[in-house]
């Protein structure tokens, strides 16, 4: 397949290098310059002769505009996979637009971070007419180690921020559990042993720790490098919000969640800190 790559950065990098292995990909990013890859001058000599466009950005804003300027460069019947985490409507407003100029588009958001995306081991969540999504598949094999069909456009993202709507709910519960057990004496080893084991348990306990030296290694045993960022896991949150508020559905522990990682990101010294960091963050404060 022709694959043009538009956005190049943490996660668009690896992915692209990892497609080029088997496929002929022209890549642009207007400030990421990876070695190895071909690339183009712009997003539309990319996304030009490709038999699938994949994107890979920050934001939906962004998303649109890149949308906006790809589509009429596109061969028709091309077709349109954006990775990209962005909000439900972009998400469904990009899909329309591709309909309307000829193409089809799948919204295919990722979970795995950027060693899912080095290693090829990314999750796929996909949203879009499910004969395009088989036509991508070869693709999301090598980029990943699963992909899940979720229904229409816009559904990868709603899985996406429905799930790290959990974890972010989940990690904030793990970490101030843990503070809690520390003050009532109780050992972390055992408190892990016990939650770990019984109807506490979560992912975010049992596989990613926030606790050094307890469970398996996470980021915590690294000083709390990323892993995922605390700003990602904002970034993500608030999607989800921005998505409750636009369904009217009653969601307060992810508002909460949301509320704290902000607050844990723009006021406190969270930024560029692994998510888990809420442990210490809860472990230097005292109840108010
Ligand atoms: P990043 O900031 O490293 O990369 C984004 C790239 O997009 C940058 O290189 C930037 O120059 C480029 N870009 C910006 N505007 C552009 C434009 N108009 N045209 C072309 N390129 C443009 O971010 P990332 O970590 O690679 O994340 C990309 C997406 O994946 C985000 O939506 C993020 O939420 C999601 N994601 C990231 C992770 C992670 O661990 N980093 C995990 C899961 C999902």
């Amino acid at each position: 397949m022709k694959i043009g790559f538009i956005g190049l950065g943490n996660m668009g990098a690896p992915m692209a290098a990892n497609l080029a292995k088997e496929h002929d990909v022209i890549g642009f990013d207007p400030v990421a310059q990876p070695q190895g890859l071909k690339l183009a001058q712009s997003a539309s000599a990319a996304a030009k002769d490709a038999d699938v466009v994949i994107t890979m950005l920050p934001n939906g804003d962004i998303l649109r505009s890149v949308a906006k300027d790809i589509y009429p460069a596109m061969k028709q019947g091309a077709i349109h996979l954006d990775c990209s985490t962005v909000d439900v409507e972009s998400a469904r407003a990009v899909a329309a637009q591709a309909l309307a100029a000829g193409l089809s588009a799948v919204d295919a958001p990722v979970s795995g971070g950027i060693g899912g995306a080095t290693h090829g081991t990314l999750t796929f969540m996909a949203g879009g007419p499910v004969t395009t999504f088989a036509t991508v598949m070869p693709l999301f094999d090598i980029m990943g180690q699963k992909a899940v069909h979720c229904g229409d456009a816009g559904n990868g993202q709603a899985a996406k921020i429905c799930n790290n709507m959990i974890v972010g709910v989940t990690m904030i519960a793990t970490c101030e559990a843990f503070v809690l057990a520390d003050k009532l004496g109780l050992d972390r080893q055992a408190m892990f042993d016990v939650v770990s084991t019984s109807s506490g348990y979560s992912w975010t306990m049992n596989a990613y720790c926030p606790a050094p030296g307890i469970g398996p290694h996470s980021p915590a045993d690294n000083g709390y490098q990323p892993g995922f960022a605390s700003e990602l896991m904002l970034k993500d949150l608030n999607l989800s919000q921005m998505a409750a508020i636009a369904a009217d559905a009653d969601t307060p522990m992810g508002q909460a969640a949301t509320a704290l990682y902000r607050q844990f990101v723009e006021d406190e010294d969270g930024r560029g800190k692994d998510f888990s960091a809420m442990l210490p963050r809860f472990e230097s404060r005292r109840r108010s």
